[in-house]
């Protein structure tokens, strides 16, 4: 069966943020339209245990918790599109969202639920060897790093995290920061504090990544962030670990954004600068940027769409009747 153009609310991003608005606004009968993005489920089906999810004592693999959320959303008649938004136009109603295969939907409301991609530093030599020895997700790659020593970048909980699971499989695991002091929660840190297969390089900026596709990275160009001195550090992996950034390309010149990417909403709600479009996740918040955050704000979008939707119906009433 063809997909109707019209919906009454798209809603764009299939992490916990896009599922949780799809799973309020199905049961409120707004049968929404859920675009999932390049990657369906978001940045928790890159993940292993996630444990600070409330309703699972045990904790749960991410990519299964993310199959729930999308069943869940299923079951009260969200349709999932598995493509990506590749242009939308916000100025002038009914908003219109268009995928990579040309096809325009358009929508009343719109949920912003884009979440945020792995950042990189920016080097010539990290992208050239990226799939060759430099990777930003531990949990997809570490597996081919086994009894091999491998770096990670970052002084974050990611970076603890990703060091910490890479244990599991290299011989040796060096955390390069550029700092001397970890911007990661206390727990976090100890784990890789305690553990005998971590070491610290503090102060250390990585200037580029050696190596070649042919045979692998063979290690990194660093420069002390105090002394400025440069020299070089052996390894046979290098993993990412910086963070995010907000996957708002596409709403460039449509929504108000802040200086990093973040999409502006009015506080205690999602709504963003175009009425009648919201925003939830990751893709506008620069401070929580856990899943349960997310997932709350997904709600929210939901009820703030709803209640546009309401008002527009009520007022295209009103309009009908005093014509
Ligand atoms: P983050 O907290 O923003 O940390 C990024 C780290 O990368 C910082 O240490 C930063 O250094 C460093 N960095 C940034 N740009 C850099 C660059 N160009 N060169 C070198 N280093 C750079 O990001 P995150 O670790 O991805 O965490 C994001 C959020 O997710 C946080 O709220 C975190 O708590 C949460 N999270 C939670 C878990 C968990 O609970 N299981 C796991 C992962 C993430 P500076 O410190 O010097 O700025």
């Amino acid at each position: 069966m063809e997909l109707a153009k019209h919906h009454k609310v798209i809603i764009i991003g299939s992490g916990p943020a896009g599922d949780t608005a799809a799973l309020y606004a199905a049961r409120a009968e707004l049968k929404p339209l859920l675009i999932s993005g390049s990657q369906p489920g978001g940045q928790l089906t890159i993940t292993t245990d996630v444990e600070n999810y409330p309703g699972f004592p045990d904790g749960i693999m991410g990519p299964e918790l993310m199959e729930n959320f999308r069943k869940q959303a299923e079951r009260f008649g969200t349709t999932f599109l598995y493509k990506t938004v590749t242009r939308v136009d916000f100025s002038q109603q009914p908003y219109q969202v268009e995928v990579e295969d040309g096809t325009v939907f358009t929508a009343d409301a719109v949920i912003v639920a884009s979440g945020a991609s792995a950042r990189l530093l920016g080097l010539k030599s990290e992208s050239e060897l990226m799939g060759y020895g430099v990777s930003a997700c531990a949990t997809c790659d570490g597996f081919f790093f086994k009894e091999k020593h491998v770096v990670v970048v970052g002084g974050g909980d990611s970076a603890m995290e990703e060091a910490t699971f890479l244990t599991k499989f290299a011989s040796r695991v060096t955390i390069v920061h550029r700092r001397e002091e970890l911007r990661a929660s206390k727990i976090m840190q100890q784990r890789a504090l305690q553990n005998g297969k971590i070491d610290f390089l503090w102060n250390k900026e990585v200037t580029e990544v050696l190596g070649s596709k042919e045979s692998g990275v063979r290690g990194i160009r660093l420069k002390d962030t105090v002394s400025g001195e440069e020299g070089e550090f052996a390894c046979q992996g290098f993993f990412l670990a910086i963070g995010h950034t907000p996957n708002t390309v596409v709403f460039d010149g449509q929504l108000d954004i802040d200086e990093s990417g973040y999409i502006l909403t009015q506080p205690d709600s999602t709504k963003t600068s175009v009425p009648g479009v919201f925003a939830a996740g990751d893709v506008q918040d620069s401070v929580y940027r856990q899943a349960i955050t997310a997932a709350g704000s997904g709600c929210m979008a939901a009820i703030d769409a709803e209640h546009f939707l309401t008002t527009l119906e009520f007022e295209k009433q009103a309009m009908e009747e005093s014509v």
